[in-house]
Order: structure tokens, then C-alpha cells, then sequence
């Protein structure tokens, strides 16, 4: 391709709502264009790398035996209402009426579609197992599009949903994806790490994020270097906390006592008034949920994980209550509640860390007081109802849920790809059932497999950049090699130029690999800057000055190495190159 005839401009300065480094160098190296908040066009070099990076996702998807298809973006809403999402899923969901006044929606995601369609064609155990994957073109309405192609309204997902007659059917198809997505990551030239992640309230028995790991990214990871434990935060479990130096004994004999903690309302106030660690202050807030209030009891010195909550909670949110729905629920002002006393009406859910606290402090339900030496089997649970439950966020150096002596380590992950085990949640709601060996009725069991084309994309750009533009892995350049002629005026440049750009083009295209040739009548400055941020793997220079040292030069972005090599061998050089940094 010449970029003389080629559409790809770049721009001295990134648009000002770019927060993060990839949106900032997409926006400058031309390769895509706001549209509309969250909305986007790929520009021909943008789409180049997402059409190569759905290559990649295409060939391993079918590797694993999945088969492609395509489906509709507009889907109606009464199988929306089938599968009880219409109610569920909130304003992210973009609902709009036909001139007939009939409701759909722009699909956010696939299940209802696939599961209607396979429940009309399969009968029977012997057409399964089934994967049936499509790339196509989504619609979610976050609440806060931003960083680009990273979270956008309008984005390109590839979607695949496994369909097996049992659960071991089930394990297998999810293995197999699981194994698919590390294929396609490594293809890409990224680094990545795979996470346990939350299931929500689909429920569900098993999900995995695969995460590249980038400064930028809006999931919070811990993980374990010992032994290779990884979770988003939003799921991730803990091992046994130290019990602290007071509050992990008896008790009391006597008793829970009221003391006066006069304008003591948080943890830290309480704790020094007092003098104990804030460890032994327990803490309950009060949420507003689906189903009523709640209260939520933890260690004071820790935060409650409001994901973990939701799901022992059920429905579909939840939010601190106000000072007035305190009041109502457990008589006192905000900051002074507690387990003691509360309403039974009030649900009452306390943090596995807290079970071996005795002889603790928490709020009275009383304006200024606190109670101490409290005990839950004493003074708690004699009275009403409680359930323990890990709701705890995770913390760096907590000790590691899963071997002893490891401790967590936080990092920060894009989320690029997410794989669900579904079970049959929506193969019952919908009746996509088949006939077991036995002529049974089932339903069949179903997996969902998402992977972000455009958050890949600029997860790529996260991790491959540097001051002067990005550094593209081999794989998703959008050209692998920029051809620059320096004076394209000069009739022995410019012919040498021509001379090596076809002879380029040959000997690339069998392997995969293109070339753009800048012939564009620009200043030499100009075509390095641009070669640089647009961030092509490997440049070959030709000019006045290189073919008087010998022929052309050729060099690596990522660390500017440079040779001059003979004109007819350039192609060897610049595909000894490419070999060598293919991934
Ligand atoms: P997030 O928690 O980031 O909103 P999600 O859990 O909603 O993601 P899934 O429903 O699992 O995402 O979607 C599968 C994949 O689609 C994600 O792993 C991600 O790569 C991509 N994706 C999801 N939402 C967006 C978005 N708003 N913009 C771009 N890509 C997205
Ligand atoms: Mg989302």
C-alpha cells in the first residue's frame, strides 16, 4: 500500500477528553475517530489491526471446534422478557420501538438469541456438544464511556456460547475456551494473566477474566506469587487475618457494657477513645437492598466488598441507606450502629473475619455510645437471626487464600476476554431442552464466552508504547514494515524506493506480513515522527544518504537498532527481523 493513496492522518495533539495513553496515541496515530460519546469509527489503519486481531480470534475459535455464525444487533424484547433480563438489566440496555410500536433492544450481548435459536434445532443429546461464535457489533449505554475504544458504547465483541448435554460436557467446552483465549493473547504478542472472576447473580459455577496487565486498568487484581493464585478484587477470598491483640479473647464474663464515645462516629475515633485496635471495633453499616434494609457487620479496620455483598443479598443493587433509614432500623443516629438490638426485621449479615472477635466494641444503636465486651453467641445471636458470609475486599499483603505463607499482591488489569460457565440459567428460564440417553427432558448446559475486539486493541497500545508513539507486537500492526523514501523527488531514490517496495511486497505477503510504502511528499522529519508513532515494527529508510553508505536502512522500533543493508538484501534483513520478534 502507498501511503500517498492510503487514509491515514496524523495529528500533533490528542483530543482533549483522551484520558489514557492508548485513546491518546489511537486519536494521534489516526486510527480512530469520536463519533459520539462511547461511539467510534475505525479508521482504515484502526481496522486493519482489529480485522488482523479478529483473524487471530477466528483461527483459534475454530481450532477449538467452535463454528461461526452471525446474528441480529436488533433483538426483540420479548425474549428479553423470556429470560427475565428486559427487567433486569437496567438503563445500560437500549430499548427502542418499531413504527409498529413493538420493543427490541440493541443487543448488549447474545444469550436470548443463541439460546432461541439452538432450542428450535436441537432435540436431541447426539447434536451436542455445540460452540457457536459470531464477531459482531454490540451495544451497551455505560454509564461512563471512556478511554476510547476501552469502554465504549458502540464496541466489537467476539461472542461464543458452548452448549453441552452435561455438566462434564460443559467442563470440557470451557477448557477448551479457556485454552483458546491463552492462545489468542499469546498470538497477540500480550502479556496476561488469568483471573478467577466475580459470577454475579447469574450464578453460575465458574468464570475467568483474562486480564492484560496495564497501569490504566479499571479491574483491581490480587494474586499470589507463591502459588499463582489470581482473582479480580471483586471476588477475591482471603486467608485467616491475625486476630487482634484485644477483642480475639473471651470476653467478659459480666457482660456487654454501654460506654459513653462522645462525637466518636468513625472506626479511628472509636478505637483511640477507647484505646483498642481498630481491629476489635466492629463496624455495621446499614444498605438499602431489593428486599429492604440490611446491615452488614465487619472488622473495623477493614471495607466491605459491596460485589461479595450483593450476591449474598440477591437482586439487582444495592446503597448505603440514608441517616433517616438508619434511624428506622436501628433507633440511633448514623455512626453509632450495631449488632446488638437491631430490628429483626433488619437482615443482619456479618463478615467470616469477625466470627473469632469476643469481647468486641461496636455501636449502641445510641446517640454517643458504643457498647464493649460483646460477644455474637452471647449477645447477638441469642436474639435474632444472623448469617456469616465473606464480604470482605482484599488488601495488599493479606495472607493468600489458598497456600500458607503466601500473600496478596494488588495490580491493576484490563479486562479484555471473560469466560461463564452459564449452567442452565437461561436454557430453563428460555426451555431449550433436549432428550438424554434415557429420553429425558433437560436442559442443556450452557457456557458464554465474551472477547473485546477494541479493548484488545488498546489494551495492546497500554502495553506497548514509549514517548514517541506506540510499539505494536508483530501480530497487530496495522502494516508490519513502513517503507519511508526520504526524497521522493530524487529519480535514484525514488526508483531504488519503487525497486525494493515490490520486491518487499513478494517476499512479505507469504508470511502473513504487509508493508506500507511513505511515498507521500513530505520532509524527512515528518515521515519519522510519523513512522514512529503510528509505531510500525520495522522501518526501512531509503535516501540520498543511505544509498551512498550502501543501500537502505533498516531498524526496529522497539529499540531503534539499525543497520545498512545492501538493496537486495533488505528483504532477508527485514524478515530475519520480523522472525525474530514474531511471538
Ligand atoms: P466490564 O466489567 O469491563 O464492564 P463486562 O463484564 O461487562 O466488562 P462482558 O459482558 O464479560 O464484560 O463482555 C465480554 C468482553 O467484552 C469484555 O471482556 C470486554 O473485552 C468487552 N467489553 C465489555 N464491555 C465493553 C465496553 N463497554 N467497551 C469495549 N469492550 C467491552
Ligand atoms: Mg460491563
Amino acid at each position: 500500500m502507498r501511503w500517498s493513496n492510503y487514509y491515514l492522518m496524523t495529528a500533533r495533539e490528542a483530543p482533549r477528553d483522551a484520558e489514557v495513553i492508548s485513546h491518546q496515541l489511537m486519536a494521534r496515530a489516526g486510527l480512530v475517530r469520536r463519533l459520539a460519546a462511547g461511539i467510534y469509527t475505525m479508521q482504515p489503519a484502526g481496522w486493519r489491526t482489529a480485522r488482523k486481531l479478529m483473524a487471530i480470534v477466528r483461527r483459534e475459535m475454530e481450532r477449538a471446534g467452535a463454528v461461526e455464525l452471525s446474528m441480529p444487533a436488533i433483538q426483540p424484547a420479548e425474549l428479553w422478557e423470556e429470560s427475565e433480563r428486559w427487567f433486569k438489566y437496567g438503563p445500560e440496555l437500549l430499548r427502542m420501538e418499531d413504527r409498529h410500536g413493538r420493543r427490541f433492544c440493541f443487543g448488549p450481548t447474545h444469550e436470548e438469541v443463541i439460546t432461541d435459536l439452538v432450542r428450535r434445532d436441537v432435540k436431541s443429546y447426539r447434536q451436542m456438544p455445540l460452540n457457536l461464535f459470531q464477531i459482531q457489533t454490540k451495544f451497551r449505554d455505560e454509564i461512563r464511556p471512556r478511554f476510547g475504544l476501552m469502554r465504549g458504547r458502540e464496541f466489537i465483541m467476539k461472542d461464543a456460547y458452548s452448549f453441552d448435554a452435561t455438566e462434564e460436557g460443559l467442563d470440557r467446552s470451557y477448557q477448551a475456551m479457556y485454552a483458546a483465549y491463552s492462545r489468542i493473547f499469546e498470538a497477540c504478542g500480550l502479556e496476561y494473566s488469568v483471573v478467577e472472576a466475580d459470577q454475579g447473580t447469574i450464578g453460575g459455577s465458574s468464570s475467568h477474566e483474562f486480564m492484560v496487565l496495564a497501569d490504566t486498568g479499571e479491574s483491581a487484581v490480587a494474586s499470589c506469587a507463591a502459588c499463582g493464585y489470581g482473582a479480580n478484587v471483586e471476588r477475591a477470598e482471603i486467608g485467616a487475618l491475625p486476630l487482634p491483640a484485644q477483642g480475639g479473647g473471651s470476653g467478659s464474663g459480666d457482660g456487654a457494657r454501654r460506654v459513653s464515645t462522645p462525637g466518636a462516629t468513625t472506626v479511628a475515633e472509636v478505637a483511640g477513645m477507647l484505646e483498642v485496635d481498630e481491629a476489635s471495633v466492629v463496624k455495621t453499616l446499614i444498605y438499602e437492598t431489593d428486599d429492604g434494609l440490611a446491615a452488614v457487620a465487619i472488622r473495623g479496620d477493614r471495607e466491605v466488598n459491596e460485589v461479595k455483598l450483593l450476591n449474598v443479598l440477591g437482586g439487582l443493587g444495592l446503597r448505603l441507606a440514608s441517616a433517616e433509614q438508619v434511624a428506622a432500623a436501628t433507633g440511633g443516629p448514623l455512626g453509632f450502629s450495631g449488632p446488638v438490638g437491631l430490628s429483626p426485621e433488619v437482615r443482619l449479615v456479618v463478615d467470616e473475619s469477625a466470627r473469632p472477635l469476643a469481647g468486641f466494641v461496636c455501636g449502641a444503636n445510641a446517640g454517643d455510645e458504643h457498647l464493649v465486651s460483646v460477644r455474637w453467641d452471647r449477645d447477638v445471636a441469642s436474639a435474632r437471626p444472623l448469617e456469616w458470609a465473606d464480604v470482605m475486599t482484599a488488601e495488599a499483603s493479606d495472607p493468600c487464600p489458598r497456600c500458607s505463607g503466601g500473600v496478596l499482591r494488588m495490580s491493576r488489569g484490563i479486562e479484555v476476554g471473560h469466560i461463564f460457565k452459564l449452567g442452565t440459567a437461561y436454557s430453563e428460564k428460555m426451555n431449550c431442552t433436549f432428550s438424554d440417553e434415557q429420553g429425558k427432558l433437560r436442559p442443556a448446559e450452557m457456557g458464554c464466552y465474551g472477547l473485546g475486539i477494541g479493548r484488545t486493541t488498546a489494551a495492546a497500545i497500554e502495553q506497548g508504547h514509549d514517548d514517541d508513539g506506540i510499539v505494536w507486537p508483530v501480530p497487530l500492526s496495522p502494516f508490519t514494515v513502513v517503507l519511508s523514501s526520504l526524497d521522493p523527488g530524487d529519480e535514484a531514490v525514488s526508483s531504488a524506493a519503487d525497486g525494493l517496495y515490490e520486491e518487499l511486497e513478494a517476499s512479505l505477503a507469504p508470511g502473513g506480513f504487509d508493508i506500507l510504502y511513505d511515498d507521500r511528499r513530505e520532509r524527512p522529519g515528518v515521515k519519522f515522527k510519523d513512522a514512529d508513532l503510528v509505531g510500525f515494527p520495522v522501518r526501512v529508510v531509503v535516501g540520498g544518504r543511505s544509498l551512498r553508505a550502501g543501500g537502505a536502512e533498516v531498524s526496529n522500533r522497539l529499540d531503534g537498532e539499525r543497520e545498512v543493508v545492501p538493496l537486495d538484501e533488505v528483504p532477508k534483513a527485514v524478515l530475519a527481523r520480523l522472525m525474530g520478534a514474531r511471538v
